[in-house]
Formats: structure tokens, sequence, C-alpha cells
């Protein structure tokens, strides 16, 4: 009704019935839409991860950004784990002080670090060769910062063809996308988010969410963790949920020097 009335200002609004024969003009298309309607779904590719096996994955991507401390204090408090899907260089670069110090803190408490691309680029308009340079870029840098070469991998956008799933898997990684979207990269607000959880929500959920959108660290997520918890299920890393290794390779720390640049 809000939508016809704005679309009618001649009408009084203040009225919450419409006359018969009441001439409108009414919106078409998906302005007409007024809250987001949740997908709940991603991309059913052979060979792409959407659920988890057992027990519940909240996972966060498009970080190391500077909220990462607060989404492991949420994780703390309930001695979860959760798995953060990063880029080289999206909101900032993997290398500066700031994020470094960020993935070794994530890490060192447990949590799981997966690849979303070096530049955050939607990976089914690139050739092999140009998903390769973006997956090489990132593996150095986690080499370097945490001796680490990443066995999961999430598509930016959910954006993925099964030509990027066969040359994901030649590189040894897991894609991995989920079956809940909290939506709060969209736009949606806490509110909504978790009306979203509710409705969708299993004890082996995989979650998607953003460390890189304010309220979701300080609202969301404690929400989240509050709810999953009503439903007895642990939370744990994609790795842990898939009954997968979460690195192809682990090492030691490198040393900063001037090729630790993005
Ligand atoms: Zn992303």
């Amino acid at each position: 009704m809000a939508t016809i009335f704005s679309l009618n200002p001649a009408i009084n609004s203040g009225c919450t019935n419409l006359q018969i024969g009441q001439v409108l003009c009414l919106a078409t298309g998906t302005t007409t839409a007024t809250t987001p309607i949740p997908t709940g779904t991603s991309s059913p590719l052979p060979g792409v991860q959407t659920t988890c096996h057992h027990d519940v994955a909240i996972t966060f991507d498009d970080g190391p950004y500077i909220y990462n401390s607060i989404v492991r204090s949420n994780f703390a408090a309930v001695n979860g784990k959760t798995t953060f899907f990063v880029n080289g260089n999206n909101f900032g670069c993997i290398y500066s002080v700031e994020n470094v110090a960020i993935l070794r803190a994530a890490y060192e408490a447990g949590h799981t670090i997966g690849s979303h691309t070096w530049s955050h680029i939607d990976i089914s308009t690139l050739s092999d060769a140009q998903t390769g340079v973006e997956l090489d870029r990132l593996e150095v840098a986690l080499g370097k910062i945490l001796g680490i070469k990443p066995a999961l991998f999430r598509p930016p956008y959910g954006s993925i063809n099964s030509r990027n799933v066969a040359y994901l898997n030649s590189r040894g990684y897991t894609v991995v996308e989920w079956d809940i979207d909290t939506q709060d990269s969209l736009g949606a607000n806490p509110g909504t988010s978790m009306n979203i959880v509710r409705a969708q929500a299993t004890s082996h959920s995989l979650i998607l969410a953003h460390e890189t959108v304010p309220s979701t660290p300080l609202t969301l997520t404690p929400q989240i963790i509050q709810h999953i918890g009503t439903l007895g299920a642990r939370l744990v890393t994609v790795d842990q949920c898939l009954d997968i290794a979460p690195y192809q390779s682990v090492g030691s720390y490198g040393t900063r020097d001037a090729s630790w640049v993005c």
C-alpha cells in the first residue's frame, strides 16, 4: 500500500482503503519489493559445497578488516570457531601491518583462513590463466604472512561456473558457497538478517556473512551465535564441518621485507 500511495500522490495516504473504481498507477518490476526476498541457496553446481555435513559454520568474507577482532571476540565467548574468506587487496592491502596482525591473530585463535581471490573479482568472467593469477597472488601473501596454502575457496559474489570449479579443484581447492545468506552485504539490517537465519537455520547450516559490514560483528553475529546455540549445534570451521583439511600445506611465518606490498 505504501508503494501505491507513493505512486499516486493524489490519493489521501491517511486512509487505509481504496475506493472501488479508483484509477491507480501501479509499480512494476522489482520496484514493488519493499524488503529483500531471501534467496537462501547459492550455486548448486556439482562440486560446490553449500552446506555442512554436521555442525554449523558461520563464515565471514571480504577481510581482513578492522572489525575482525570483534568477530573473534564473539566466537571466543562461546568457544566457537569460524572461517574467514580473505582477499589480498579489497578493503585494504593484506600486507599492511594491521592486516598481518589481524590474520595472525585469527589463525592463532584456531579460525580457518580461506581464499576469496586477490582482488574480489567475478571469476566467471576470467580465463583459467587469469583466475590462476588471482589464486597465485593470495597464495604468495598467505605463504609469507602465515606460512599456509589455503584449501578452501569461496568465489566473490558466489559467481562461478563448472569450468571454474574444475580449475579450482585442479589447484587443490574445495569450493565453498553457503545455504544461508544473511544478506548483510546487500544492505539487510540485522533484524532482517535474523529473520532469514531463524527461518532457515538447521543444525548443519553454512552461513554467509561479511566482516566488513559494521553491524555484522557488532550486532548480527552475537544474535546468530545465540540462535545457533538454541539449536544445540556447535560452531565450527568449514573444514571441520566438511571433514577435510583446512590447508594444502602449513609452514612458518615469514619476515617482512620489500616484497610485502600490494
Ligand atoms: Zn566477497
